[in-house]
């Protein structure tokens, strides 16, 4: 057994469990060894483990034994064996779940997730346009911009978009045919198609569809034929006035080792960003989810404040969102415990450390500056004029509230002030807070744009 052996195991598993279970459960999975009929893996933590162990151990030996190999039984390792389970942040994956080709469908697309839909779209400022550019495509009227490229980082939203899109083409105009795959199966499908000489069917195939669409559309740069390939099925359907829509990690003229003149083909159409997630954004994605779970599990209690906790902390992408939720929800009915702060800092550790941004008082001094409208060195200079020392004030509570530093590294920072100073201004300003209601909100405000 390789790990490619268990790379099909694992496409095959996607089917099985559903895209969100894998990504969250089966992926961060790494197969250490197979021999005398147990499979071995490598997991975050020991709750990892048992969870898998628990809820798909069945699925993944009855995967194993498919492919030839012998499994009677899996093990699941903490790698390093850390005493408490932790020795290694459970990273999920960025890369996207493979799908899989359909089976019972003429067109060679990749199966649709049924979850990604409009209906459980959360929209927020950060993605609004994308997602009102995705409707406009979805309605199925005549083409208006060609094509939609859908742009932006990590577990941002493309693909759900795009599924999104699917779906309602499907139902509103059961008579089109909408090819929705990764830029990777293409790459594969062609391969395929030029290694059993089947380039005509291929090509053939390709031009007669309604709506392509072609998600993470980077993985072709630097992949000469492909992209060449890519270059004239795009070139055809765009003559033949059918809608074509686009993903990837960056904008057009950002894809190193993309062909100028697929860079300015991509350009010609609409080009829209999903900006960074915002607290408000993260928050209604967790409200939604949550509703969800409750009917799944139900009779857990969450407490207040477990989610805008999450919201808050969890920045990095909402994949990874969803997928501490998933977990603490998991965890929580596992234990049959009410899913508190506490519980979320003791199951989410790994995660929460790695998403802990280091910011440095620089930063801060440099938004308070900003947002009091004072220059940078009146921060750290002497005067000692109201409008530039209460800011100052305000950077050093920040400072004491949002990093880990000392005093008296805060006042080194500080042009060399005293700790006592420092401390002095950190208890100005939480007196202050208080009674003025305007700096509760200029802090509230500056806090949110500190932590992304
Ligand atoms: P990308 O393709 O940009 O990497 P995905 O579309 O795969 O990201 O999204 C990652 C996960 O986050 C999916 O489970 C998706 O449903 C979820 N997600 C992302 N944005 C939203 C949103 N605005 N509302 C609801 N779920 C979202
Ligand atoms: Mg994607």
């Amino acid at each position: 057994m390789t790990n490619e052996t268990w790379g099909e195991v694992r496409e095959e598993l996607i089917k099985r469990v559903g895209r969100n279970n894998y990504v969250t459960w089966i992926e961060p999975l790494k197969l250490s060894q197979l021999a005398n009929g147990v499979a071995r893996f490598e997991v975050p933590t020991t709750f990892f483990g048992d969870w898998v162990q628990r809820n798909y151990a069945d699925h993944i030996r009855t995967q194993l034994v498919s492919t030839g190999a012998d499994v009677e039984r899996l093990e699941f390792l903490v790698k390093g064996g850390g005493v408490n389970g932790r020795a290694r942040p459970a990273a999920v994956p960025a890369k996207p779940a493979r799908a899989v080709a359909h089976a019972d469908d003429d067109l060679p697309g990749a199966p649709l997730d049924s979850r990604f839909t409009f209906e459980s779209f959360v929209v927020g400022k950060p993605n609004e346009l994308a997602h009102a550019a995705a409707r406009r495509v979805a309605e199925g009227g005549p083409v208006t911009f060609n094509p939609l490229f859908l742009y932006g980082g990590v577990g941002l939203g493309k693909t759900h978009l795009m599924h999104a899109i699917a779906h309602e083409l499907q139902s509103r105009r059961p008579d089109l045919r909408v090819l929705y795959l990764s830029a990777e199966q293409f790459m594969y499908r062609f391969v395929q198609a030029l290694r059993e000489r089947q380039i005509m069917d291929f090509k053939e195939l390709f031009r007669s569809v309604d709506v392509l669409m072609v998600d993470d559309v980077q993985f072709i740069a630097g992949k000469d034929s492909t992209q060449e390939e890519f270059f004239h099925t795009f070139n055809a359907l765009v003559d033949q006035n059918k809608q074509i829509v686009i993903s990837a990690d960056r904008a057009p003229g950002e894809i190193k080792d993309l062909e100028e003149r697929i860079k300015s083909r991509l350009q010609c159409g609409l080009v829209v960003d999903l900006h960074p997630t915002d607290y408000e954004l993260r928050l209604g994605i967790l409200q939604q989810k949550v509703e969800y779970y409750r009917n799944q599990y139900r009779g857990l209690v969450l407490a207040d404040g477990v989610l805008e906790f999450l919201a808050h902390r969890i920045t990095s992408n909402v994949r990874i969102l969803e997928g501490a939720l998933t977990r603490l929800f998991a965890f929580a009915s596992l234990v049959g415990r009410e899913i508190t702060l506490d519980l979320a800092q003791d199951c989410l550790a790994d995660i929460l450390r790695s998403s802990d941004r280091k910011l440095s008082i620089e930063e801060i001094q440099r938004k308070v500056a900003e947002h009091y409208n004072i220059r940078l060195s009146d921060m750290i200079g002497p005067k000692r004029l109201r409008n530039i020392a209460r800011p100052r004030q305000v950077a050093m509570y920040l400072a004491k509230q949002l990093t880990l530093r000392s005093l008296p590294e805060i006042g080194r920072r500080f042009g060399g002030r005293d700790h006592t100073t420092i401390m002095h201004g950190v208890r100005k300003i939480e007196e202050l807070m208080a009674i003025d209601s305007q700096l509760a909100d200029d802090l509230q405000l500056l806090r949110r744009l500190l932590q992304g």
